[in-house]
């Protein structure tokens, strides 16, 4: 299993595509539950380790258009998963805010990369 850091996630994600094999995953654009659907998709391809920011929480959360920045929460602790299908590449991590722990996935989308912070 790979460790990205932020030279192999930047490569990493300048290859990320998004394509209509999965219907572009559309219900994982913003951060959403796993489904047993998207699991028995997805295989792991590795961890990021990257340096939080000193204001690692001041990041809108919910939402398909939200930046994704990458040395923010929940980003820089993810891991990163492909769609066996279509090639489509998710981060990961378990949210334990809440009452239950929640498995989230949210689809990586280039466009929305603050690359500058990469
Ligand atoms: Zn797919």
């Amino acid at each position: 299993m790979e460790q990205f850091d932020q030279n192999s996630l930047c490569h990493l994600l300048t290859l990320a595509e998004t394509n209509s094999n999965c219907n572009e995953h559309k219900d994982f654009w913003e951060w959403n539950n796993e489904t047993a659907e998207l699991v028995n998709k997805l295989e792991k391809m590795g961890q990021i380790e990257i340096e939080p920011s000193i204001n690692q929480y001041d990041l809108q959360y919910w939402g398909a258009d939200v930046p994704i920045q990458i040395d923010k929460y929940p980003y820089y602790g993810c891991e990163v998963f492909k769609c066996k299908t279509c090639g489509t590449v998710f981060f990961y991590y378990l949210e334990l805010g809440g009452h239950a722990p929640q498995k989230r996935y949210r689809v990586i989308r280039k466009e929305l990369i603050a690359i500058e912070n990469v």
